[in-house]
């Protein structure tokens, strides 16, 4: 269930992934980007903790606002803002609204509005597409958010700095799209789903 309580739990956990797989995001950027994917995200992490501890939101829609502010402001890199404007587009949806699927739509919504990727580009919008599905019709896992990501590889690149590469992005995972697992795993983890 999505509430504050639960919402905190994961944020907090999201920010614990980050911070321990940050090298392994940072090679896969390293195969068919610049290497900058986990350090930008664990600089974000840090953000987000201490903004946490010195606003401390006290409602969900400002706990996913404080979230995505935080993620656009304090994020180089593409993936900061993109991820910023996610929780922004979810705080908006949870003003009224606490079913899940809806507000993580929103927050696939605020992504696309900014980076304009679809299905197919190899982005983390490939990680959040199946995934908000997936949550419509009840049949999230984990095994199926694995499984999402490793078809990112297959997936030739024509959004973002991978797409550089043209065809040799081909056999490898997109960066982007395995921290948003980290994001649904601990989602799950959390409760919230
Ligand atoms: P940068 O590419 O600026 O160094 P990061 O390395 O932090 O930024 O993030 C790269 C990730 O951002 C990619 O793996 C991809 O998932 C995501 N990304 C890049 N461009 C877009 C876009 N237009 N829409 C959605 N996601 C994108
Ligand atoms: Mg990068
Ligand atoms: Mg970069």
């Amino acid at each position: 269930m999505l509430t504050q309580e639960t919402a905190r739990k994961w944020i907090d956990l999201f920010i614990e992934q980050i911070l321990e797989n940050k090298d392994y995001l940072s090679e896969l950027d390293t195969a068919i980007g610049d290497g900058d994917h986990g350090n930008n995200l664990a600089r974000g992490a840090n953000a987000l903790t201490e903004a946490l501890q010195t606003k401390n939101p006290e409602t969900l829609p400002d706990l996913l606002k404080v979230t995505g502010m935080t993620l656009v402001s304090k994020v180089g890199g593409a993936s900061g803002p993109l991820l910023g404007s996610a929780f922004i587009g979810m705080a908006k949806a949870s003003q009224d609204n606490d079913d899940l699927a809806t507000v993580l739509e929103a927050g696939l919504e605020g992504i696309q509005k900014r980076g304009k990727a679809v299905a197919g580009e190899k982005t983390m919008v490939d990680e959040w597409i199946p995934v908000v599905e997936a949550v419509k019709s009840k049949t999230l896992t984990s095994a199926f958010i694995e499984e999402t990501v490793e078809k990112t590889k297959d997936i030739k690149a024509t959004k973002g700095r991978a797409s550089y590469l043209g065809d040799r992005s081909i056999g490898h995972i997109d960066p982007g799209a395995m921290s948003s697992s980290y994001l649904f795993k601990t989602m799950m983890e959390a409760g919230v789903y």
